[in-house]
C-alpha cells in the first residue's frame, strides 16, 4: 500500500496549445480508493497515464509512497492499471497473459509465479478459462482477465481507466461489486476514473472532479453532489 501525491501535475500537448491537465494537486492515502470523475476530454485519462508512467508531465511533480517517481519508467512504478479496451495481449492465453507482468515485475521461479496465476485466477473466477485465448472471451470475461492481471502483481497502486465503460449495464453493476469487493479484501490504494456520474456515486471513499483539466473539488460522494 501507498499514498499518491500529486503536486502541480501538468500536461501540456502541442506546445502548449492543449493544457490537458491543468496543474492539478491530489493527495492519495494510503488504501483510499479516490474516484475522478469529469466529461470526455477533461484529462481524467492523461492524469492516469502520467502516474502509471505512460506520459511525463510537462511540470509538477509524482510521488507515490513518498517517493518521487516523476522520472522513473513505467516498469519501476509499483502501480497497475486496468484499461477500458481490456489491453490483452491476442496471442497469448489467459495464463500467459496474467504470467506477463509478473515476469516483469518480480524475480519468483517459474512455479511460484504459476500457483500466484492460479490462486489470482480462482479469487477472479476465471480459473477455468486459463488456457483459453482473448478472443475466445466475452468482454465481462476479458475485464475479469485483465483485472486478474492487475492484482497478480500486488502492486502498491491500482488505476482503473474506465474499466467498465465497455460493458452493458447488468455487467457494469456486477463488476462494480466486484471492484469494490477486491478494494475491501486487498485495501490497495485506487485511483479510478470514469465520466459517469452514477457510478462516481457508487464507487470509491472519496470524489475527486475534473473539469477542463482543473480539479474543481474532492469530497465525499455524498457531500459533494448534495451541494447545489
Ligand atoms: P479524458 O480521459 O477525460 O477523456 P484525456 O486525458 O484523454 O481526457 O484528454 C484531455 C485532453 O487532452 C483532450 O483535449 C485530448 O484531446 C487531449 N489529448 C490527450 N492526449 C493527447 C495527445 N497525445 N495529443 C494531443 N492531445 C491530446
Ligand atoms: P481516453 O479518453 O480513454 O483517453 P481517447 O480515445 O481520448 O481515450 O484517447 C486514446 C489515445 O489517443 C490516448 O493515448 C490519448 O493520449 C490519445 N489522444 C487523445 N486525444 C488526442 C489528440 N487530440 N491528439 C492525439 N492523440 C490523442
Amino acid at each position: 500500500m501507498a499514498t499518491v501525491t500529486l503536486d502541480t501535475l501538468r500536461k501540456e500537448f502541442d506546445n502548449g496549445r492543449i493544457v490537458a491537465v491543468d496543474d492539478v494537486s491530489l493527495d492519495v492515502a494510503d488504501g483510499e480508493f479516490v474516484t475522478v470523475v469529469g466529461p470526455s476530454g477533461c484529462g481524467k485519462s492523461t492524469t492516469l497515464r502520467m502516474i502509471a508512467g505512460l506520459e511525463s508531465p510537462t511540470s509538477g511533480s509524482i510521488r507515490i509512497g513518498g517517493e518521487d517517481v516523476t522520472d522513473l519508467h513505467a516498469r519501476d512504478r509499483d502501480v497497475a492499471m486496468v484499461f477500458q479496451n481490456y489491453a490483452l495481449y491476442p496471442h497469448k492465453t489467459v495464463r500467459e497473459n496474467m504470467a506477463f507482468g509478473l515476469r516483469m515485475s518480480t524475480d519468483l521461479s517459474k512455479a511460484e509465479r504459476r500457483e500466484k496465476v492460479d490462486e489470482t485466477a480462482e479469487m477472479m473466477g476465471i480459473e477455468e478459462l486459463l488456457d483459453d485465448t482473448p478472443g475466445e472471451l466475452s468482454g465481462g470475461q476479458k475485464q475479469r482477465v485483465a483485472l486478474g492481471r492487475a492484482i497478480v502483481r500486488e502492486p502498491d497502486v491500482f488505476l482503473f481507466d474506465e474499466p467498465l465503460s465497455n460493458l452493458d449495464a447488468k455487467l457494469r453493476t456486477t463488476m462494480r461489486t466486484e471492484i469494490q469487493r477486491l478494494q475491501d479484501e486487498l485495501g490497495v490504494t485506487s485511483i479510478y476514473v470514469t465520466h459517469d456520474q452514477e457510478e462516481a456515486m457508487t464507487m470509491g471513499d472519496r470524489l475527486a472532479i475534473l473539469d477542463g483539466g482543473e480539479l474543481q473539488q474532492t469530497g465525499r460522494p455524498k457531500d459533494v453532489y448534495e451541494r447545489p
